[in-house]
C-alpha cells in the first residue's frame, strides 16, 4: 500500500480570478498582472511532482463532489445561494476579496469534495495520510461571507464531516498558512471536539484576528491556540512553537485525527507574507506532524492546500510536505537554498513564543 494519498482535479486550475486587486496594476500606474491567487502555483505543484516522477510514489485518488447538505454543515443557505448565483452569472465578489469566475461554485464543492475524499481515505486505512491540492482554499470563509480568495471553508467542512460520519471527539487542526484561519476559528470557537491552533504572522490578515489572548469562548474556551509570530520569523522561531507549544499541547490532547491547513505562504519569497521560511523547514512541519499522528492516531493525517503565492517556490515547499508525509525521497534539491539565508533567531521571535506560553499556560502545562 502507498501511504500517502494525493487528491488533486484539473479543474482546481480553472477556478478563474482575473486580474485582482492584489498584483495588478496598483493604481493604473503599472501594467496590470494576473490576480496573486492564480492557477500557476498550484497546477506547478502538480507539474513538479510530474516531472520528478514523485507521484509515482503516491496513491492518486479522484474527488468527489460535495454535496450541499455536506457544505451547509459550516456555511449559510443565504450566503451559498449567493455564491451560486454569482458563479452562474460569470463571477463577482462574494464577500471581501472572495472571487468567483464562471463555474466556481461547482469547483469549491469539489475543492471541498476533496477534503472529503481524503478524510474517507484517511479513516478507512486505504492511505496512512493524504494531502489535498485543493483550490479555491478555505481557511478565510466564514459562516456567511467568503473572504480571502476563499469560498468554501475546506478544512472545517473536513472536520465537521469527520466527526459526523465517523464519530470522533478529537480533532486537531493545525493552520501554518502565514494568515490567520480565521473562518475556521469561528466555526470551532465554542467546541472543544475540535482543538484549532493557528501559527501565523502577526495582525497581517484579517486585521484584528488571530491575536494571541483570544483562545475560544463557552465550552471551547482552551481549544483555539493562537500563535502569532513577527514578520521574519524563519525555520527556527516555527520549529521552537512545535517544541514549546504545539507538540506538548497535542500530546495532552490525543487527537484522533490531525488535519492541516497547508499555506505554503509563510516562504522567504511569498509575495502576500514576510517570513523566511525555507522549502526544508515546511519538510520539518510535516515531519513532525506525522510523528505526532503516529503517536496518537495510527498516523492518521490529511493535508489541505490554502495559500502560498510564489509561482517559483510553493512547488518545492509543497514537495518538501509530500516527502516527509510519505517517508520517501524525491531527490530534487532546493534549487534556491543556495545563497539565501532563513534569517537569524531574533529576540522578538523568542518574545513572541514565550507570550503565547504565559497565555497557554492557564489551559496546559507548558
Ligand atoms: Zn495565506
Amino acid at each position: 500500500m502507498k501511504k500517502t494519498g494525493f487528491i488533486w482535479d484539473e479543474s482546481y486550475f480553472w477556478h478563474q480570478t482575473g486580474q485582482g486587486a492584489l498584483n495588478s496594476g496598483s493604481g493604473g500606474w503599472i501594467q496590470a498582472d494576473t490576480h496573486a491567487e492564480n492557477p500557476e502555483t498550484k497546477r506547478r505543484v502538480k507539474n513538479l511532482l510530474d516531472r520528478s516522477r514523485f507521484i509515482k510514489e503516491l496513491h492518486q485518488i479522484e474527488p468527489r463532489a460535495a454535496t450541499r447538505k455536506e457544505v451547509e454543515m459550516n456555511h449559510d443557505q443565504t450566503y451559498l445561494n449567493c455564491l451560486k448565483e454569482l458563479s452562474d452569472a460569470g463571477g463577482g465578489d462574494a464577500g471581501e476579496h472572495a472571487i468567483v469566475g464562471p463555474d466556481s461554485y461547482e469547483i469549491a464543492l469539489l475543492s471541498a469534495g476533496g477534503a472529503l475524499t481524503a478524510v474517507d481515505a484517511v479513516m478507512k486505512n486505504e492511505v496512512q495520510n493524504a494531502y489535498t491540492l485543493t483550490r479555491p482554499p478555505g481557511h478565510h470563509a466564514e459562516y456567511e461571507t467568503g473572504m480571502g480568495f476563499c469560498l468554501m471553508n475546506n478544512v472545517a467542512i473536513a472536520a465537521k464531516y469527520a466527526r459526523e460520519a465517523y464519530g470522533l471527539k478529537r480533532i486537531r487542526i493545525l493552520d501554518w498558512d502565514v494568515h490567520h484561519g480565521n473562518g475556521t476559528e469561528s466555526a470551532f470557537r465554542s467546541d472543544k471536539d475540535v482543538l484549532f491552533i493557528s501559527i501565523h504572522q502577526e495582525n497581517i490578515f484579517p486585521k484584528n484576528r488571530g491575536g494571541i489572548s483570544y483562545t475560544g469562548e463557552a465550552g471551547g474556551e482552551g481549544y483555539t491556540v493562537n500563535i502569532e509570530l513577527p514578520a521574519g520569523t524563519g525555520n527556527e522561531g516555527y520549529l521552537q512553537t512545535f517544541d514549546k507549544v504545539i507538540e506538548p499541547i497535542v500530546n495532552q490532547y490525543q487527537p484522533e485525527l490531525i488535519l492541516i491547513s497547508a499555506g505554503q505562504d509563510p516562504s522567504r519569497f511569498d509575495p502576500l507574507g514576510r517570513m523566511l521560511m525555507t522549502a526544508g523547514g515546511f519538510y520539518d512541519m510535516a515531519a513532525r506532524m506525522k510523528v505526532l499522528a503516529e503517536n496518537h492516531c495510527n498516523g492518521r493525517l490529511v493535508a489541505l492546500h490554502e495559500g502560498g503565492y510564489s509561482t517559483a517556490y510553493v512547488p518545492f515547499c509543497t514537495l518538501r510536505v509530500l516527502e516527509a508525509l510519505s517517508g520517501k525521497q524525491s531527490g530534487v534539491e532546493d534549487p534556491f537554498d543556495q545563497g539565501y539565508h532563513e534569517g537569524p533567531f531574533y529576540q522578538n521571535q523568542a518574545e513572541a513564543i514565550h507570550k503565547v506560553i504565559e497565555i497557554q499556560k492557564q489551559y496546559w502545562e507548558l
